[in-house]
């Protein structure tokens, strides 16, 4: 594609991602603001945080720690981490030498995708995929290979997946619980992945940034629990979906001490460190482990809430097991209209913002499914239902 340069007298640019615009939760939600749509587009509570962590911060500022944080983050921080690993799940990670404190879980993916990719090495992802993958693997030089999953299960085709690696796959990526789709992976599908990483000696990089926001009593299998896979990935969180607070930008990166060190190279020179008293608040709400458990629960009754206000309104929904997030087939009401121009219509003429999934698809596959985001107030998902039962009259 040709690229343009600045001004008259810049250098020629040459764009490192060419294809990237702005991503599409900044455009819904920009355009909910516009024409003041309720926006259950874009993935971020409207409801407060704790406040125990925000008396926590306060407590950390006025305490003086506005300096630099440790590069890795800090210890009592990732101590706080460990523990809580190994209490919520059984699972042995050692503080100093495995888990590094990162800008949000972006940076973590990021970092990540830079310490293994060179100039055309091959990462495989799963579409749809969440929009930072593939740009990141792209900024390295590297090819992001896709494996399309499809509705309404986006089940993983193992083998699929096997044909895709060549001499020059390094990585997979997986996201898990899934966003935008919903799903989560089943023990036969860490069992089938840690097959094909080791047969072709592959890191992998889990997102498991929704580990808490698994629904009907079922069970987050993290990678760190799967030993042939704990030995080759990087687990990624954010303390922003566990802690209600998006705009803090705080996550880490679980991997061994080796993945980590050579990690820690490339994150000590793209931040050195991370938020210092937000590192000091999430320790101290860590030590609760009330703070987490209630998770699941919480937003299971905010899925619940919504799910039949959507289906009153005429949306065929599928199943959500994890994240925040609600996917909903929207051709029962406009059967000719594109995903994207759905989303538009429905923010600009009924006031209630989603995503259209086919931006999450690198071959734009329109399955005629949005994505409603229901980590909002009760009030807030009550609103939203009121204004979608127009829909229908
Ligand atoms: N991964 C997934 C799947 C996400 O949905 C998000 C954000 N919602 C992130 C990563 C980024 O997390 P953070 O805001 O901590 O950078
Ligand atoms: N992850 C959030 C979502 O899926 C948005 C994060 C962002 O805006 N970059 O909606």
């Amino acid at each position: 594609m040709p690229t343009q340069p600045f001004s008259p007298l810049s250098p020629r640019f040459a764009s490192k991602l060419p294809d990237v615009g702005t991503t599409i939760f900044t455009v819904m939600s920009q355009l909910a603001n516009e024409h003041g749509a309720i926006n259950l587009s874009q993935g971020f509570p409207d409801y407060p945080c704790h406040p125990d962590l925000l008396d926590a911060l306060t407590r950390a500022t006025r305490a003086g720690h506005n300096q630099y944080a440790p590069m890795a983050g800090l210890p009592a921080l990732r101590q706080a981490i460990a523990a809580k690993l190994q209490r919520s799940r059984g699972i042995a990670v050692d503080a100093d030498q495995e888990i590094t404190i990162t800008a949000g879980a972006t940076q973590a993916i990021f970092t990540a995708i830079a310490t293994v990719l060179h100039a055309s090495d091959e990462a495989i992802v799963l579409d749809p995929s969440y929009d930072s993958y593939a740009p990141a693997i792209a900024a390295q030089g590297a090819i992001p290979v896709r494996v399309a999953l499809r509705a309404p299960d986006y089940a993983v085709d193992w083998q699929e997946v096997e044909r895709a690696v060549t001499p020059r796959t390094r990585m997979i990526l997986i996201n898990n619980p899934n966003n935008p789709s919903t799903s989560i992976f089943s023990a036969a599908d860490l069992d089938a992945l840690a097959a094909i990483a080791e047969r072709h000696d592959l890191f992998v990089l889990s997102d498991e940034v929704y580990e808490h926001l698994v629904f009907d009593g079922l069970e987050h299998r993290s990678v760190l629990a799967q030993p042939a896979l704990r030995a080759r990935s990087f687990a990624i969180y954010s303390f922003g979906k566990t802690f209600h607070a998006t705009g803090w930008k705080i996550g880490y990166c679980v991997a061994p001490p080796n993945m980590t060190a050579e990690l820690r190279k490339i994150h000590q020179f793209l931040v050195f460190a991370v938020n210092a008293p937000a590192q000091h608040a999430l320790a101290e709400h860590l030590a609760d482990p009330a703070h987490w458990q209630a998770l699941p629960g919480f937003f299971q009754a905010k899925r619940d809430r919504l799910a039949p206000g959507l289906r009153a309104a005429g949306f065929k929904l599928l199943p959500s097991s994890g994240t925040y997030f609600q996917l909903a087939d929207f051709r029962g009401l406009r059967a000719n209209i594109s995903d994207v121009e759905f989303a538009r219509w429905l923010t600009i003429e009924h006031g209630v913002a989603c995503i259209p999934l086919s931006v999450f698809h690198v071959d734009g596959h329109d399955a005629g499914l949005v994505r409603f985001c229901f980590a909002k107030r009760d009030e807030t998902l009550d609103a939203a239902i009121a204004r979608l039962a127009s829909l229908r009259a």
